[in-house]
């Protein structure tokens, strides 16, 4: 479509244009519009609004089509072949938060589970809420041991940050005065079972470097006037959250950053809006807006603003930008250092270990608890005590300990080795009782920036809508691995320290992409011909573009990093506001 002249144009002109709704759109939006800039977000999916769009939010197990809301493998296998790779995210009630495979295809170079859902709020509805800061050592830790580039910024200059968005958003937590694990501004820790505090105080008592801790996760115990006043109430302990909840008890972009946006009047939402490109105009050497294709109609569009914020997540970002070339930008938006779509990055996962607390059978708790333990980083944090020679960086734990219930599997191990098999009155008896203490430990990983695990576009392959799509090619390394050798070892070595039983260490494996993190597709740092982004998440070859999601990450912690995305948007925005007000962008 040609660009539009007078009143066409203006009716599509904004001061400010987010792209995407998720965790970073929803904080862009609401920072944006609160200080006064009439904002577009533009979103791919369909619109998703707080209550009302939760189908299955207070659907009971009786109400499924299939038994405990597992879909058919036919029906996993044809829509869902990588969504279903979780393992656990992808059910009947959760299914329509998450993408049809068959419809967003990408090239497997070699396998990356992408798991996304498009839709007003993104993956701030599926998240699960697990929200830390980053340290002082990891924004360090690139120049200290020469891997990737330096970041631009320091934990100092977040840190204002991370505290105005942990006071939006609420989180849950336990101060713990570690200097690897920033505490931050928390609403009342929720409570270990039994098990849990025997595991730490036993632990602690063998490791006392390796605390442990409530998880801090991003829900409500205390909520404060501004959370009340968004219609946000405390958590009910249901932990059915993964199906959007409408006490608005977690942090989402619905419950949360759109509703503040909305209320100041300056938010405007347009679903069903694909992002393609950027608009750039040579002469001014700044992007003018962005085109779209709506979804519905299949046209074209243009939508211009003073600042365009790029918050569709790390992959898509990068998509967009590698999609806007011009004769400024042959190789991709602002691709000047070449950098685009390299040093991809995750968590590894799916590595820890467990085992059994037999003598704590005559004891229980009561009701659920969407939340589990935390073990911070205890692996190279500067000093010689703590040093491994076999890898550099970290890791931490998240787990927990609880009993299965009436729905567990008897015949699968683990579930109760001890049960009866099969049916009949014995294993109606078996099921009326508790199964076994279970405790659990998984480690979250970090990965290094390796230039050459990177997504490029693939312009020969494309989607229902004729638009090239992505080519994914990323690897763990000999780093990685050790690290997973000892994420095993030391798991399980603190079960046995805390007296558990039948422990058993495991790694059942990981592939890219599992850990749900996906980021440093363009990166932020110093140098604008070895990095995309500036200290600010500007672009460095175009000032007015902004990309504030994973796709900024310089390196990648082994915390959660959503928290760290928001912190980012947050300062991003605020720079973005006195920018314009100066004439600087
Ligand atoms: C099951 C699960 C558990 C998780 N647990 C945690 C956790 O405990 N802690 C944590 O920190 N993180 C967790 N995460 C990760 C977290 O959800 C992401 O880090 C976060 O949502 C990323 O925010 P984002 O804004 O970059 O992307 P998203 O939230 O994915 O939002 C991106 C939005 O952009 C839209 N979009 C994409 N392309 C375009 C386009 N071209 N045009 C317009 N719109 C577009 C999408 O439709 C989407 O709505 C989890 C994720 C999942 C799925
Ligand atoms: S556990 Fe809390 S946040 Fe999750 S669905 Fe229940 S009330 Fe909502």
């Amino acid at each position: 479509m040609a660009n539009l002249n007078g009143r066409a144009r203006q009716e599509n002109t904004y001061d400010a244009i987010v792209v995407g709704s998720g965790i970073t759109g929803g904080w862009a939006a609401k920072e944006l519009t609160q200080k006064g800039l009439k904002t577009l977000v533009l979103e791919r999916g369909p619109m998703v609004r707080h209550l009302e769009d939760y189908p299955t939010a207070t659907m009971d197990p009786w109400q499924t089509k299939y038994p405990q809301g597992q879909l058919p493998s036919d029906e996993l296998n044809a829509k869902y072949p990588v969504q279903k790779r979780t393992g656990y995210t992808l059910t009947e009630y959760t299914r329509h938060f998450f993408v049809r495979d068959d419809q967003n295809p990408y090239t497997e170079e070699s396998r990356y589970d992408w798991i996304r859902g498009y839709h007003v709020g993104g993956r701030s509805l599926t998240w699960g809420r697990q929200s830390y800061r980053h340290s002082p050592i990891d924004f360090e830790a690139n120049a200290r041991e020469g891997i990737g580039v330096d970041w631009p910024i320091r934990y100092e200059e977040l840190a204002p940050w991370y505290d105005h968005v942990e006071r939006f958003i609420g989180v849950s937590g336990q101060a713990e005065g570690l200097p690897h694990l920033p505490d931050g501004q928390y609403q009342p820790p929720m409570e270990m079972n039994c098990v849990e505090k025997a595991f730490k105080a036993k632990s602690e008592a063998r490791f006392p470097e390796r605390r442990i801790t409530m998880g801090r996760t991003a829900h409500l115990t205390d909520p404060t006037e501004e959370q009340l006043a968004l219609g946000r109430t405390k958590c009910q302990y249901r932990n059915m959250c993964i199906r959007g909840c409408p006490f608005g008890g977690y942090y989402s972009s619905n419950s949360g950053g759109l509703v503040a946006a909305e209320r100041t009047g300056n938010l405007v939402i347009r679903p069903g809006s694909i992002v393609t490109s950027l608009i750039y105009d040579e002469k001014a050497g700044k992007a003018t807006g962005v085109r779209i294709l709506d979804a519905t109609t299949r046209q074209e569009e243009e939508f211009y603003a003073d600042v365009v914020f790029l918050c569709a997540s790390a992959f898509n970002s990068a998509w967009i930008m590698m999609n806007s070339t011009s004769s400024r930008f042959p190789n991709g938006f602002g691709n000047g250092s070449d950098q685009l779509g390299r040093n991809v990055m995750d968590h590894h996962l799916g590595v820890g270990a467990s085992g059994e607390a037999p003598e704590f059978a005559d004891m229980y708790y009561s009701g659920r608890r969407p939340n589990g333990i935390y073990v911070p980083r205890f692996r190279n944090l500067g000093d010689a005590a703590t040093k491994r020679s076999d890898y550099l960086r970290g890791f931490g734990y998240q787990g927990g300990a609880s009993r299965p219930g009436w729905d567990r599997d008897l015949t699968r191990p683990g579930q109760d080795p001890s049960g009866p098999r099969g049916f009949g009155a014995a294993r109606k008896a078996a099921l009326s009782q508790p199964g076994p203490w279970i405790i659990g430990l998984g480690g979250f990983g970090e990965i290094l920036p390796y230039e050459d695990n990177r997504i490029t576009l693939n312009r020969d392959k494309t989607d229902e809508f004729g638009l090239p799509t992505l080519s994914m090619n990323v690897t763990i390394r000999e780093n990685e691995l050790a690290m997973r050798r000892d994420m095993q070892t030391a798991a399980a070595e603190m079960l046995e320290a805390a007296g558990f039983k039948n422990v058993e260490g495991r790694d059942g494996g990981y592939a890219p992409g599992l850990g749900i993190h996906e980021m440093g597709t363009a990166r932020m740092g110093r140098d604008p011909k070895t990095s995309v982004l500036n200290a600010h998440n500007q672009v460095h070859e175009c000032k007015n573009v902004y990309v504030t999601d994973g796709a900024a990450m310089t390196s990648a912690s082994c915390v959660n990093p959503s928290l760290t995305y928001m912190a980012l948007t947050a300062r991003a925005a605020d720079h973005a506001v006195q920018a314009r007000k100066r004439g600087d962008l």
